[in-house]
């Protein structure tokens, strides 16, 4: 059916729905279709199902925001012309453009997984959308927000910060990669590229709300540990989604890895000529589970003399044996103590530094020894 520019407008079809990318249009492209409208040309039919635009909403919106005075139009055919605001108009030129029929095709009513269908199906023929909004548009609505909500974690952006060439949704795409890289099935010869495809199309068993928790978590602490400044340009997702599954893997122990964060920071820096030194050969067998599960590990023996030892006090038969075997003296000044009760074993290497609570990590330290080492560290 046909529809004059005013009944479109007012008829207000719904074109926010998810599957919907954000306005993608160049003002160029704006002109171009005011141009048309204006002078006559021929303008793509809008697609609509249920009150809803499957395919025209980049035109609905360039219409409304023209009708609502925020750009002007330049006539292509008469460049001589100053740009028009919808407002600049004459009468005549407000009738016509008001009254100028759009095609609209109503595909009636259909199912919602018919419409997302259609909608890939449009997008693809024409080759709209870049692969990484398909992978939005095919997406579960709630794994969409749940990767939309982390995009917008200030953290995350600055440590993109201009990392990533490919312009929309590259931020989405990286959180979508690390999802996929912690939920894959963790067979042999798995290809993370494929699962990723699929990852945002099924539901979560765990909670999406911790999920999203503890993703802005982990994000906020890489940021505090690394900067922007330590991730390179070059492989950056590789190098990226590594150091940021080996943390997910290892939160309990955060808050020894902020303690250590120069220490870290610097071992990451090297270890990265090694992760890049994998990607050689590329492709397929590169992004396999098995390869970028071997990254994770690098990156996780990187932080695994920092991993706090769950157990912080010595057993009282272990403090007995440390007493017995330091022969009741002080290992710093050998001061002899009385009372096995006046001393607590001292960790050698401290625990907030990953040393154990084992007997061979323990020692007798007098209270004066022990006070002096804990404002050493
Ligand atoms: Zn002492």
């Amino acid at each position: 059916m046909e529809m004059k520019i005013k009944d479109l407008i007012q008829k207000k079809y719904k074109y926010e729905t998810k599957y919907q990318r954000n306005v993608a249009w160049k003002k160029k492209n704006w002109d171009l279709l005011i141009d048309s409208i204006m002078n006559g040309y021929h303008i793509p039919p809008i697609i609509v199902t249920n009150g809803e635009v499957i395919d025209g909403k980049q035109r609905i919106v360039a219409i409304e925001k023209y009708m609502n005075n925020e750009y002007e139009w330049h006539d292509l055919s008469n460049l001589t012309t100053k740009g028009k605001k919808y407002s600049d108009l004459s009468t005549q030129e407000k009738i016509a453009f008001d009254n100028r029929d759009i095609l609209i095709t109503d595909l009636g009513d259909m199912t919602n997984e018919k419409v997302l269908e259609t909608f890939i199906r449009i997008n693809e023929g024409s080759i709209k959308l870049n692969k990484a909004e398909l992978m939005m548009a095919k997406a579960l609505p709630e794994n969409r927000e749940l990767v939309k909500n982390i995009s917008h974690n200030r953290n995350i952006n600055e440590l993109v910060n201009n990392k990533i060439n490919d312009s929309r949704f590259k931020v989405e795409n990286l959180i979508t990669r690390c999802l996929a890289i912690l939920h894959i099935e963790k067979t042999k010869g798995k290809d993370v590229r494929s699962f990723t495809n699929k990852i945002l199309q099924q539901e979560f068993t765990n909670d999406i709300a911790n999920i999203q928790e503890k993703f802005n978590l982990v994000i906020d602490w890489m940021f505090e540990i690394l900067g922007n400044d330590t991730i390179p340009t070059k492989s950056f997702n590789t190098i990226f989604e590594s150091i940021f599954c080996a943390f997910y893997n290892n939160t309990e122990n955060f808050k020894s890895y902020i303690e250590s964060k120069n220490e870290i920071k610097k071992e990451i820096v090297i270890l990265q000529a090694e992760l890049l030194s994998d990607q050689m050969g590329g492709g397929i067998k590169f992004d396999s589970y098995d390869f970028v599960s071997k990254r994770i590990e690098k990156v996780e023996y990187v932080l695994l003399p920092y991993n706090l030892d769950s157990k912080r006090n010595f057993s009282y038969d272990e403090k007995l044996t440390i007493w017995n075997n330091d022969k009741h003296e002080c290992k710093i000044c050998n001061k002899v103590l009385n009372d096995i009760n006046d001393y607590e074993p001292d960790h050698i290497k401290p625990h907030s530094k990953g040393g154990k609570t084992i007997i061979s990590n323990g020692q007798i330290l007098c209270i004066s020894c022990n006070r002096r080492k804990s404002n050493n560290y």
